[in-house]
């Protein structure tokens, strides 16, 4: 047994890193400066799209999209219940009402008939989240939003870097929004991107990321007053990144291909040797797409185990091995279920919440990280066969 704790997911900071935070420090701006236009230039060009906002992080991303979107009282948004419940709460802080479709129990994203399915008069926007680095079924999920006239935000918090036939996930949608939390692909702390290529929508974000107010004159609703003039035009939000952030942002994202093509090699080398177990299912992967693998998460047939989910969780755990659950259905959450969701059911989310495992994968890890994962779910699986 391994004698440090291994965790789930975690940062990878390097001297450069470091001295990109500390030049800012020694500049005249920490904040509203420079460096947050030179991120967002950057990473929309990475990702291939027009133009890109910098946020606080990627909760306000989400809340920044759903503003953009028009998402107000009375409107429905479809969504995933296997996602961080950020996804969904974007939808309540701008009065909306996150609608719960199912996943596919194979790929563990929104299944698009369940999105069919879920569609009513009110729906206005679909929020589709490529669980694990796993993009979801873009090209039915566009085809629908097209049908119904419906936006689409896709929550790609676990996708910087991913590929959807031949595209990076960032440049498909109205909108994208990603999280820079330190055990997401690139980090500046706290920190979210909301991608779009979209004019309109790219000023509404703006506005909405300082607090609703303009001095751009063209967006002007009274006369100009003056050098001093601005103006409130919306009720935003204080949700800007810092310089410092955005700096540590740019030298991680020289970074993250080489962070991602890490990850596909840890999950390539779990995928071979649990691909032999019986009782463990690996994650699928998607024909035409190429995962990012924010987590490596592995299901497990506790039918033919002698152990329940939760002691094969504590016997890894014992071996230090920092496992987790990704995630809890949102719907199932005290705060939901007191709040119109108590009857809701989605089956294979269920089944899914009820068999799955997250494995550390970060691009940091050892080879002996791996061996360690390897050798103790081997271990803890062999234990407990019937
Ligand atoms: C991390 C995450 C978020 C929220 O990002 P923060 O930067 O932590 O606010 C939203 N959605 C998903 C799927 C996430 O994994």
């Amino acid at each position: 047994m391994r004698e440090t704790f291994l965790p789930y997911g975690r940062q990878w900071l390097d001297e450069d890193d470091i001295q990109a935070v500390v030049e800012v420090l020694k500049s005249d701006y920490l904040t509203t400066g420079p460096k947050i236009l030179e991120f967002e230039k950057a990473f929309a060009k990475y990702v291939g799209a027009k133009y890109a906002v910098a946020i606080a992080n990627g909760t306000a991303a989400l809340h920044a999209a759903c503003f953009a979107a028009g998402i107000k009282q009375g409107d429905e948004v479809i969504t995933t219940p296997i996602t961080f419940a950020a996804s969904a709460n974007s939808v309540l802080y701008c009065g909306g009402q996150p609608v719960f479709a199912d996943i596919d129990p194979d790929t563990y994203n929104i299944d698009p008939d369940e999105i069919r399915k879920s569609i009513t008069s009110k729906t206005k926007a679909i929020i589709p989240v490529h669980f694990a680095g796993q993009p979801c079924e873009m090209e039915e999920i566009g085809k629908i939003a097209k049908e119904y006239n419906l936006i689409v935000i896709e929550d790609a918090a676990h996708a910087v870097g991913a590929d959807y036939k031949g595209k990076l996930i960032g440049g498909i949608s109205d909108m994208t929004t990603f999280s820079f939390h330190p055990v997401k692909h690139i980090t500046t702390g706290e920190g979210g991107m909301i991608t779009t290529s979209d004019e309109e929508v790219y000023k509404k974000l703006l506005l909405f990321r300082s607090h609703g107010i303009t001095r751009d004159r063209e967006l002007l609703i009274e006369e100009y007053q003056g050098p001093w003039y601005y103006e409130q035009l919306e009720l935003g939000y204080n949700y800007r990144m810092s310089d410092i952030q955005a700096a540590l942002g740019l030298s991680q994202l020289n970074k993250a291909d080489k962070f991602i093509k890490r990850r596909r090699e840890i999950a390539g080398m779990y995928t071979l040797v649990f691909g032999e177990e019986v009782n463990l299912i690996t994650p699928l992967q998607q024909e035409g797409c190429n995962s990012s693998w924010h987590l490596y998460v592995i299901r497990l047939n506790f039918k033919n185990l002698k152990c329940s989910q939760r002691d094969f969780f504590e016997y890894l755990i014992q071996e230090n091995i920092g496992v987790n659950i990704h995630y809890i259905p949102v719907y199932k959450h005290p705060f939901y279920r007191k709040n119109g969701y108590r009857d809701v059911i989605c089956p294979n989310s269920e089944q899914f919440y009820s068999a799955c495992i997250s494995l550390p994968i970060f691009p940091k890890m050892t080879n002996e990280d791996i061996k360690d994962v390897i050798l103790s779910v081997k271990k803890v699986l062999k234990k407990n066969e019937k």
